[in-house]
């Protein structure tokens, strides 16, 4: 007759807690009904993917939506994975798209709450307590195979369907007593295994949220509960977390799912309330016509460093990750347009069971839209933030003048169709180059269809009749003028009509000062570009341009 209690105490001098302790420490949350409590849980082994990213704003906006409570918790059982940075990877990728957990890990070594330590490796004992109720119980075990054996009963296992640590190739489940005291008083190294009640004919079925009903085989596997050192596996560790952080909402990526059999068991034989299930499926990415995962190898937009590098605030990726989380949710957004996301009615039927669709183009357009929403104010806030670390030379050309700065970026701002120009802060500095002759290279070159010597003789039209106090409407009335004195029309519509009696229209008058005082065919508001570069400046880079002009004229 085995005595579990004996065997317990033998394994475990060291723990002092019972599991009851730790069920009164952590109570249950008083938390108004159907709140949810979720949280995200990685282990710090390698920058923050964007699918990681994803799966903690799902996890953060149905907690948040039910008042309930998102807590971060690092998962680092694996050690040898580790990496030395890993948690403020984790904490500051989280911050930087505007994820504060309510609870848990806040940096390396910092935590908030009252259900913590949040780190796994600082939970040791509480892991130990609740395994050692299950030796207690005879729902685990020691076992005492090397690694060597292990790989006996691998190779042995060829022709099985199921592999593992089960039925006759659990050579440790029936050890008596006497066995397993003189091997542990010997000082052979041991592990603890569940001693899986599981059965491979029965199944088991659970309710994930995503995916709907799913059935699988039960778990039959003993499967290590404590490694040899005495830390918890994953398996183990996160139930034991689960049920004592009082999480209500298991979300996470798919590849767990093969795992729910274990997880469950678990629960059970710890006698917990098992959670519910939101698993992701992960992110996906078109490529030759096909679809294929968002790799962390191939991919460097899996890392969510690119989009800090770039300069995508916080809010256009919110808004990104929101239009991929949810299928509803441009739909939302065009019904409510100002409306913070967090009023977004998050739903996780709404999220796709075979993996959403990543896709760059279609973030930088939901980004250039958030930016043209934004006011001047803001945008130079963010920007000169983002070039302090990134581009130097751009930050002290914005910081000497902000009022210059701001006004270059108020040009086509804040009114009811604002431009789209700008998706990420790393593109400001072409967006504004010509603003600053110490970015500006010209590249004069004239759209095809207007003959050099119009264009000089536009320019040294224009030239006269520019004056830098000139209301808008004053301008434009003198550009109408110009337009007839060099035979354009200052009508688009009479031109169209009557193509012939023109050498063109107005939009290719204004073209053309475009081009001779910014380089680009495309820009804002000419007459608050110019506004802002000055008389002098509009005079020169005019003359310059004719310069050209004139180089590039045929000989006569
Ligand atoms: N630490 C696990 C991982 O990084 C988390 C799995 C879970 O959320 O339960 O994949």
């Amino acid at each position: 007759m085995t005595d579990c209690k004996k065997i317990a105490d033998l394994i475990f001098p060291d723990v002092t807690k019972t599991p009851e302790y730790y069920e009164e420490k952590y109570p249950k949350r008083e938390l108004p009904e159907g709140a949810r409590v979720t949280r995200f849980a990685p282990s710090p082994t390698g920058y923050l993917h964007f699918g990681g990213l994803y799966a903690a704003f799902a996890s953060k906006f149905t907690a948040a939506s039910t008042n309930g409570v998102f807590l971060l918790r690092i998962e680092d059982t694996d050690k040898k994975r580790e990496i030395e940075d890993g948690v403020s990877c984790i904490v500051s990728g989280l911050s930087a798209f505007g994820i504060e957990p309510d609870e848990g890990v806040t940096g390396f070594d910092s935590e908030k709450g009252e259900y913590g330590p949040y780190i796994q490796s600082k939970r040791r004992d509480i892991y130990r307590a609740f395994a050692k109720k299950l030796v207690e119980e005879g729902k685990a075990y020691p076992c005492f195979c090397t690694a060597e054996d292990l790989e006996k009963i691998r190779e042995s296992q060829e022709s099985e369907d199921i592999k593992g640590y089960y039925g006759k190739y659990a050579r440790c489940r029936d050890l008596t007593d006497e066995e397993i005291t003189e091997k542990i008083n010997s000082g052979a190294p041991f592990t603890v295994r569940l001693r899986s009640e599981g059965d491979i004919t029965r199944k088991i079925t659970f309710d994930d949220l995503i995916k709907g009903k799913i059935e699988m085989s039960e778990n039959v596997n003993d499967v290590v509960i404590l490694k040899t050192d005495g830390i918890p596996t994953y398996h183990f560790a996160h139930v034991v977390d689960d049920h004592l952080m009082r999480t209500t909402h298991v979300v996470r990526g798919d590849e767990w799912i093969a795992s729910v059999p274990l997880h469950i068991e678990l629960f059970k034989a710890l006698g917990f309330r098992p959670v519910k299930y939101a698993h992701i499926a992960p992110l996906m990415k078109e490529e030759n016509g096909g679809k294929r995962k968002l790799s962390k190898r191939k991919d460097p937009e899996a890392n969510v460093t690119y989009y800090i590098e770039k300069g995508y605030p916080k809010e256009s990726v919110q808004e990104y990750i929101l239009t991929i989380l949810n299928s509803n949710f441009e739909d939302w957004r065009r019904a409510n347009k100002t409306e913070s996301v967090s009023k977004f009615p998050f739903n996780f039927k709404k999220m796709s069971v075979s993996g959403a669709l990543f896709d760059l183009v279609k973030l930088n357009d939901v980004s250039k839209n958030v930016i043209s929403l934004m006011n001047a104010e803001q945008v130079y806030g963010y920007v000169t933030a983002w070039a302090k670390e990134y581009d130097g030379e751009l930050y002290s050309l914005l910081t000497s003048n902000p009022a210059k700065a701001k006004a270059i970026l108020n040009i086509d701002r804040e009114n009811p169709k604002p431009r789209k120009d700008i998706a990420c802060w790393s593109e400001v500095r072409t967006y504004l180059s010509y603003f600053y002759n110490e970015i500006y290279s010209p590249d004069i070159s004239f759209p095809e269809n207007i003959q050099p010597e119009n264009a000089v003789l536009i320019l040294e039209k224009y030239k006269e009749l520019y004056s830098e106090n000139d209301t808008k409407d004053e301008w434009f009335a003198k550009i109408r003028e110009l337009c007839t004195e060099c035979g354009y029309t200052p009508n688009v519509k009479e031109y169209k009509a009557n193509p012939g009696a023109f050498k063109g229209h107005v939009g290719d008058v204004t073209s053309v000062i475009r081009v001779a005082v910014t380089s680009r065919v495309n820009s804002p508001d000419l007459y608050y570009i110019m506004k802002i570069l000055g008389k002098d400046e509009v005079g020169s880079r005019i003359n310059t341009a004719i310069d050209c002009l004139i180089r590039g004229l045929p000989r006569h």
